[in-house]
């Protein structure tokens, strides 16, 4: 593929008094910018069609594949708007190269880094008047995603598949300071095997995460702490965040790879352990191992991260007939040293010496 996403500028964009009043009072979600970047596949001419163009519904068959089989994956990543008016993404092409894993699980075609980091620029320069500015940590979320649109009801790849990328406004995650989270142990469900879909970011993962989430919300809690599906127990990650603890022994352990999403903060936050005097440590660790942690403070702070939420305190976690407070239930803080680091470096606040904004 070597054309370039061509932008077309939709001649009816939002009037810029009703854009400001969206951009005021964002929530998450709900309200789309003017433009859509977009690419078409097919075994015969590849990626093409590449470009960026009035945001309109898609005009779909009812056999499409994804509306059957949901063959489908997504990313979810954010542009910022630094003081000086200058708008930057974080580590996109850790996005691009997950997405290409997502898209070799999903057995669609795979859009090379380049086209992906390319489109996601192209989407946000063309909308670049939704970037929120000012106050607070507001942000642009992009949500890159790719399906299989072929008309079709047998089961195989395939032989159409559409890419998008839409982009909506988003608040700051906590209105007002950081709240943190109570977590659900859910024994009824869990979100991955091994040789399964845990460490693809393909929508059936989510929709299979809406029960989970339903249980959580009915006993009082947050989001769902996922174990493994085996005896061990181990833990896994939450609803769409990663978790870390922070041990009394100065230790940062968070799960490793493998039925796990590989999150963008995850990486980020190993990667800044050493400048928080921890040391980072990927290791199984069991529900009992947990419990029994939190109870005899060798286990002092947990944490959940990803893009939404950057790095949200874990205080309360609880399960069938357990609850447990971690430390003296207030976000810790390590916790809270760590997630003004990330979003220092993701609003320029912070010299970015690794180059990890574009
Ligand atoms: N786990 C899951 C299941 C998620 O959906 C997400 C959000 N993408 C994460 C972890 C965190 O990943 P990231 O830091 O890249 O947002």
């Amino acid at each position: 593929m070597n054309v370039e996403f061509l932008i077309h500028r939709t001649s009816r964009p939002l009037d810029d008094g009703e854009r400001q009043k969206i951009l005021a009072d964002p929530g998450f979600g709900r309200h789309f910018t003017d433009h859509m970047a977009s690419a078409v596949w097919t075994p015969e001419a590849g990626w093409h069609e590449l470009k960026v163009a009035a945001l309109e519904p898609l005009h779909l068959h009812p056999a499409a594949a994804v509306l059957h089989y949901a063959q489908e994956i997504f990313e979810g990543l954010k542009a910022f708007r630094h003081d000086d008016g200058s708008i930057w993404l974080f580590r996109p092409e850790l996005n691009a190269r997950r997405f290409a894993r997502s898209a070799r699980r999903l057995a669609l075609p795979v859009l090379d880094e380049k086209h992906f980091v390319d489109s996601v620029k192209a989407l946000v320069s063309a909308d670049c008047a939704w970037v929120p500015s000012g106050d607070g940590e507001k942000s642009l979320y992009v949500r890159p995603f790719m399906f299989g649109s072929e008309a079709f009801l047998g089961v195989r790849p395939a032989a159409r598949v559409f890419y998008g990328v839409i982009a909506t406004p988003a608040a700051s995650y906590f209105s007002s300071g950081v709240a943190g989270v109570t977590l659900w142990v859910s024994e009824n469900y869990t979100r991955a095997a091994k040789g399964g879909t845990g460490a693809a970011k393909c929508g059936g993962n989510y929709a299979a995460s809406l029960a989970a989430q339903v249980e959580a919300t009915e006993n009082g809690c947050d989001q769902v702490l996922y174990l493994s599906g085996d005896e061990q127990r181990v833990l896994e990650e939450s609803g769409t965040m990663n978790l870390f603890l922070v041990t009394a022994d100065r230790e940062l352990v968070t799960p490793g790879l493998g039925t796990i999403l590989e999150g963008v903060i995850r990486d980020s936050v190993l990667h800044l352990a050493a400048e928080h005097n921890l040391k980072p440590v990927e290791r199984q660790l069991r529900l009992d191992q947990l419990r029994a942690g939190c109870d005899d403070g060798s286990i002092t702070e947990i944490f959940a991260v990803g893009t939404a939420a950057v790095v949200t305190p874990v205080l309360h976690f609880k399960g069938d007939g357990y609850e447990h407070t971690v430390g003296d239930g207030r976000p810790g803080t390590t916790t809270l040293a760590i997630r003004e680091h990330i979003l220092g470096l993701q609003y320029g606040k912070v010299p970015d010496t690794r180059q990890w904004l574009h």
